[in-house]
Formats: structure tokens, C-alpha cells, sequence
């Protein structure tokens, strides 16, 4: 039986990567500090023998008992909310977190998956993004912190690969949606249901002509777990080519809600916000036989059917 660390186990990738790895068999230690993460998403699990909780910070020195085959690394606050009003625990967590991590692998001779980001393209000047893109980076804008801390994330995975030899694999996410997403986090997908669901304004940034590509959370899991089994240790994309502007999208969650009360309204653009973002997915095809399997209107309407719930205990 593999033994599993996942660390953001409470977060919305954490919590579905838990699921997954149990129901493949492994026996799962979750991490969390619960600064973004919520319990709530795995309470499922704790009656499970072969599910542990850790309540930990891996910004401090982290240790498991026993064998470890696995770590994949996905705390971090990921909202660019969260990264403006936690600047600080943003970086530690990418930096000092994954630091502490790659030791833990290279003592535990376990392989470990980071979990990076379309961010690391910044505000991208190459159109769809490939791996081989560096990156068009404000290091000292609002989102540097986070975008720089995922970025020394690969660094140091890269360093402790070629000096340590430890076994790693990175995957950079594009943006992802599905049930667990915090009904508050301010990303768009939450911020559109919620207000839709309320008979509120939808509050598109910008002139909403901004495009991003949204990937169902089951099927970037499914991208995740390939790719920690693979042999391929460079960065991959994992998203769907889907692309859409902010504007489209938002009428099309005001056509799946139905409620003639929401409408769009339209608010300043925040600063650095990506003015492109598509996934060009060709590696992940090619070297994972990965490809996105769940149209929008499919992930939206299982999406939205959570939503529906949580919404009204907001
Ligand atoms: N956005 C918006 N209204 C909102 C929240 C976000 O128009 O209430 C826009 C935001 O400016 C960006 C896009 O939606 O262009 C995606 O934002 P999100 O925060 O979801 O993720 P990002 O891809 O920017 O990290």
C-alpha cells in the first residue's frame, strides 16, 4: 500500500486529491494549517482507517512517521485575494514550505509533485502558454508574491532533482473550478454563482474582455495522478484549452442560474490581472495520453448544483 502526503489537504485540490488516492487503495496523511483550508471538506474521510490529519504549518520543520512514497505539495492560499491579504504566509508557504518538503522527500526517498501555476507566465506575451515560455513576471506587484514564490518553487524542486537527486514532478494549473471552492474566496467562478444566485450584480473587472480557460476539478486530478506516475520530471500543463472571456462567461452563468434579478455590472480591473491565459496542453497529451474530458456546460451545471447549497448558508 502506497503512502500518500498531501499537503492542503483541506483546500479544494487537497480535499479531491485525498478522495482520489484513497480510492485508489493508498493510505493518505492530510496537512493543513487551515489558514484557507476548511475541515469541512474532509470530514468524510476522518472516519477512514487509512485517512490521517495532520493540523500542521509546513512553513516549520515537518515530519511523518514511517515510510513515505509520495508527497504532493498544495497548500498555498491560490486566490488572489488570499495572496494580497496574506502576503507573507503566501511566500513562506511556496518557499520555506516546499523547502521543507524536498527535505522530507530526499529523507524518505519519496517522490514529490509540486503543485506550480499558469502564474509563473505572469501576464503572458506568448499565446496559448507552452512550458518553454518563461514567464512576463511583475516580482514586486500585487500578485509577485505569489507568482515569485511558486516560481522559486520550481527552482529549488529543480535544484534538489539535479543535486539530490530526489524524484519530482511539477504541474502547472491553469484555472480550475468544482464543488469545494470557498463561496468567498473572490475568484471568479464563486464571486459569478454566488451574485447570480442572489439576484445580484456580476461583478466583471474590467471591460470583461480578458480571457481565462477553465478546467473541471475531476479532470485536473486525473492530470495530477498521471503525472506523479510518470517519468517525466519537467514541468507539464495541466488545464483545458477551453478559452473564454470574462464577459462570456459571466452571461453564461447568468443563463444556467435563470435569475432575472443578476445582470453584470462592471468594476475596475485589479492591478497586473492577465490579460490571456490558455493552456497549450500538447505535453500533457503527448506524455501523460492526458486530454480534458468534461465540457464547461457540464462542469458549470455539477458546479452550480453545489453552489446551490452552500450559497444559502453563506
Ligand atoms: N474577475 C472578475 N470578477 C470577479 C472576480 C474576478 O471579473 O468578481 C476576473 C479577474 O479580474 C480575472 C478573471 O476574472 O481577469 C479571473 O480571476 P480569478 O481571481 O478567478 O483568477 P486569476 O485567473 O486572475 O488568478
Amino acid at each position: 500500500m502506497k503512502r500518500v502526503l498531501i499537503t492542503g489537504a483541506a483546500g479544494f485540490l487537497g480535499s479531491h486529491l485525498c478522495d482520489r488516492f484513497l480510492k485508489e487503495g493508498c493510505h493518505v496523511m492530510g496537512m493543513d494549517n487551515l489558514l484557507t483550508g476548511d475541515l469541512g471538506n474532509i470530514e468524510h474521510l476522518f472516519p477512514l482507517n487509512e485517512f490521517e490529519f495532520y493540523y500542521h504549518d509546513v512553513t516549520k520543520f515537518v515530519h511523518v512517521p514511517g515510510e513515505l512514497d509520495y508527497i504532493l505539495h498544495f497548500a498555498s492560499p491560490a486566490s488572489p485575494i488570499d495572496y494580497l491579504q496574506m502576503p507573507i504566509q503566501t511566500m513562506k508557504v511556496g518557499a520555506l514550505g516546499t523547502h521543507n518538503l524536498l527535505g522530507l522527500a530526499k529523507e524518505k526517498g519519496a517522490r514529490m509533485l509540486i503543485a506550480s501555476t499558469s502564474e509563473v507566465y505572469g501576464d503572458p506575451l506568448v499565446h496559448p502558454q507552452t512550458e518553454e515560455y518563461w514567464g512576463n513576471v511583475n516580482p514586486i506587484g500585487p500578485r509577485g508574491v505569489y507568482d515569485e514564490a511558486k516560481r522559486f518553487q520550481e527552482a529549488i524542486t529543480m535544484a534538489y532533482h539535479n543535486y539530490h537527486g530526489v524524484e519530482t514532478r511539477i504541474v502547472r494549473i491553469f484555472n480550475t473550478y468544482g464543488p469545494r471552492m470557498r463561496v468567498n474566496d473572490g475568484r471568479v467562478l464563486p464571486a459569478f454563482f454566488k451574485q447570480a444566485i442572489r439576484g445580484e450584480g456580476l461583478t466583471v473587472f474590467g471591460d470583461g474582455s480578458q480571457t481565462r480557460s477553465f478546467c473541471y476539478v475531476d479532470d485536473l486530478v486525473e492530470g495530477i495522478y498521471r503525472l506523479l506516475h510518470s517519468d517525466y520530471h519537467l514541468p507539464v500543463n495541466i488545464g483545458n484549452p477551453a478559452e473564454i472571456t470574462i464577459k462570456e462567461f459571466g452571461e453564461e452563468i447568468l443563463a444556467l442560474v435563470g435569475n432575472p434579478a443578476a445582470k453584470l455590472i462592471y468594476k475596475p480591473l485589479p492591478q497586473d490581472d492577465p490579460k490571456q491565459r490558455q493552456p497549450n496542453i500538447t505535453k500533457a497529451r503527448e506524455i501523460l495520453g492526458w486530454e480534458p474530458q468534461v465540457s464547461r456546460e457540464e462542469g458549470l451545471k455539477r458546479t452550480y448544483e453545489y453552489f446551490k447549497e452552500v450559497v444559502e448558508l453563506d
